[in-house]
This record gives structure tokens, C-alpha cells and sequence, in this order.
């Protein structure tokens, strides 16, 4: 049988060059030699995010970085805006609730996307800050942040924008679309193993950390950047040091690949996936206004028959598919096709899938 494929939307496939970094001796987090290397991945990184603000990492799966971000931005009782268009701008509304946020939301329906039109009239001087998922990735949206980071430019809200499903595979600016809080995580589009959670943190977004009163203490943003700022970078504690050296390689790779070619092939494989299965008969969910470059789904109405097509695809074509979340959970199939993802993968997932229909 051929290698096994992992084309959901995270964990996703992993290149050898990275997955050979974290066979590699683990270094010392207190030495030089450690410093070094976290330093480069760090200068990386912000390129990536496209901004000149520090870009805290720490061990954590995406959700600790949503989870972060709250806590470090807000104080129990403030105000905040969050649209949601998905599961995951459900995610962030819970997080914020349980830290006791109040918390007004724009609710968009399913496989649409949010506007400044949709914002307009809701955001109000008692909020804090607007809360947006970039690519949301149980329905396979993403929203125009350029747009709202636009509009959110001579603000005194912050912008808090869950990166987890684009970075790396959508463009995103977080300092030219005046992004205060970016969030993502290693195992999506950066093509890296699951387990670190980055977050690019304005200098307006430093300073609502310090006014921040909810309780923390290893998710602390102000203590990361200190250790961040020191002549050789350190972390507070013991970091992921394996996961930093694999995630550094992948990066490497982005930068050989350059940035915008690998954007380019986001879009040019995502389009190539969707007219083929459009051929084979399957209907995409997502409104084409808001269609994802780094995720797909499908609306499979039959019941059960999503989950067939799930088992299929892996015990006979050993190609891994993620299903619906949410209210699609057991409606829907989803395909990611983001982070380490060629021609030839995705033309052996269409075969496949060909085959399972
Ligand atoms: C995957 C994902 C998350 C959660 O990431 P975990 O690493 O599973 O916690 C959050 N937001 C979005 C948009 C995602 O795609």
C-alpha cells in the first residue's frame, strides 16, 4: 500500500527534512546552542506572520493559544465582540465565557463568512476588542481580514484573529492589517508535527496584558516576551525543544519555496481540487465568496454515507479525511489540503475519492 496521507485539516502531512529534525539529539534550553536555533526560528516566524512584533511560542495544541490570548488580554467582566461563522468561532466565545467575559456575538450562518458590513453597528466603545477566526475550518471559510483589519485601523479595540487553519497556507499581515493578537499552531499549514501554539502579540496588545487581571501564570505573555528579549532568546520554562527544531526546518522550506509560491499553490491546488469534484458530483459547502484555499467540504446529506466514504478512504486507499463538526458531525466530509500538499496528493485523493463515490 502506498504511504498514508493525512489530508484533514491538521495534523497534516509531514516532509521527512522536518520529521528527521526531531530524531535529532535534544539540546539544553538554557544554552547557547539552544538560544541559536530558538532565535532563528523566531525570526522565521515573524516573517511568516509578516509583522515586526514578537511572536510568543509555547508547547501547547492551537486551543492553548486561544485559551492564552484571553487570559492575557482581558479582565473578568470585559466586553468583547466575536463573530463566529463555525466551530471554532464557538471555541473562542466559550473560552471567554468561562474566564467570565461578556461576550456579544455576531452569529453567521454556516459556510458564509463575515464582513465589516456584518461588524458595522455591533462594535460598540464598551468592547474590548473583535474576536475573528481567519479560516474557519469546520465549514472551509475564511473570512476578509485585510478588510476588517482595515476597518478596525484608528480602533481602540483590539483585533484577536485565530490564525490556526491559514498561517502559512493564506496570506496574513498581522502589522499591515493592524492584527493585535494572531494565533496558530504548528501542525496545519506550517507542515510541522502537532504541539506548539504560536502567537504574534502587538505593542497595544503588550499593553492590555498588563492591565490584565485573570489569574495566570505559564501563559504569561509578559513573562514569554522577557525571556524572549534576552541577548541569547530563552523560554520561561522548559520548551519544546524537538518540536522547535522540526518547525524551524519547515520553515526553511517555506522560505526556499518563497512565501507567496506557497500561498500560490494553496490556491492553485484547492482550485484543482474543487473543479474535480465538482465533476464527480459533490457539492461544495462553503459560499464561493468566502472559499478556503486550505480546506474543503462537502455537504454528504445521505445519512451515514460520510462516514463510509471517511472508512474507505483509509482502510483501502490509506488516505486520512476529516468528517463534519459541530451540527455536520456525520454530514459532511472535509479535505484538507494545506501545509506539505503537491499535485500528486491531491490527484490521489480525487482517485480515491472517485473510486469511494
Ligand atoms: C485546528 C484549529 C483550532 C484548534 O487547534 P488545536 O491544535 O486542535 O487545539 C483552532 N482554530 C482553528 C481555526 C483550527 O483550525
Amino acid at each position: 500500500m502506498q504511504e498514508k496521507l493525512l489530508m484533514t485539516p491538521g495534523p497534516t502531512n509531514v516532509p521527512e527534512r522536518v520529521l528527521s529534525k526531531m530524531a535529532e539529539a535534544v539540546l539544553h534550553h538554557r544554552t547557547t546552542e539552544y538560544g541559536m536555533l530558538f532565535a532563528e526560528m523566531n525570526e522565521r516566524i515573524k516573517r511568516i506572520f509578516q509583522t515586526t512584533n514578537p511572536v510568543l511560542t509555547f508547547p501547547a495544541a492551537g486551543t492553548g493559544g486561544l485559551e492564552a490570548s484571553i487570559v492575557n488580554m482581558f479582565s473578568k467582566g470585559d466586553k468583547v465582540l466575536i463573530a463566529s461563522i463555525g466551530v471554532f468561532g464557538d471555541r473562542f466565545i466559550k473560552i471567554a465565557k468561562i474566564f467570565g467575559l461578556e461576550v456579544d456575538e455576531i452569529k453567521i450562518p454556516w459556510g458564509e463568512g463575515v464582513t465589516v458590513e456584518d461588524i458595522k453597528g455591533k462594535l460598540t466603545d464598551e468592547h474590548k476588542a473583535l474576536i475573528v477566526t481567519h479560516n474557519e475550518t469546520s465549514t472551509a471559510s475564511t473570512n476578509p481580514i485585510k478588510e476588517i483589519g482595515e476597518f478596525m485601523k484608528e480602533k481602540n479595540q483590539l483585533l484577536i484573529v485565530d490564525g490556526v487553519s491559514s498561517i502559512g497556507g493564506i496570506e496574513a499581515k498581522m502589522d499591515e492589517w493592524n492584527i493585535d493578537v494572531l494565533i496558530t499552531a504548528s501542525q496545519k499549514a506550517l507542515m510541522s508535527p502537532p504541539g506548539l501554539a504560536f502567537v504574534g502579540v502587538s505593542e497595544k496588545a503588550f499593553e492590555a496584558a498588563k492591565k490584565s487581571t485573570i489569574p495566570k501564570y505559564y501563559w504569561d505573555f509578559l513573562s514569554a516576551r522577557e525571556y524572549l528579549d534576552k541577548p541569547v532568546p530563552e523560554n520561561p520554562y522548559t520548551p519544546a525543544v524537538s518540536l522547535i527544531n522540526a518547525t524551524n526546518e519547515a520553515l526553511k522550506m517555506i522560505e526556499e519555496e518563497g512565501l507567496y509560491n506557497v500561498y500560490k499553490r494553496h490556491e492553485v491546488l484547492a482550485k484543482k481540487f474543487r473543479d474535480e469534484t465538482e465533476k464527480m458530483g459533490l457539492k461544495v459547502f462553503t459560499n464561493e465568496k468566502f472559499i478556503s484555499p486550505t480546506v474543503t467540504g462537502f455537504l454528504i446529506e445521505e445519512e451515514g454515507k460520510a462516514s463510509k466514504i471517511k472508512k474507505r478512504m483509509e482502510q483501502e486507499f490509506n488516505i486520512v479525511i476529516a468528517g463534519g463538526q459541530g451540527k455536520l458531525k456525520g454530514k459532511m466530509i472535509r479535505i484538507g489540503h494545506m501545509g506539505c500538499v503537491d499535485e500528486e496528493m491531491i490527484d490521489r485523493t480525487l482517485n480515491a475519492l472517485r473510486k469511494c463515490l
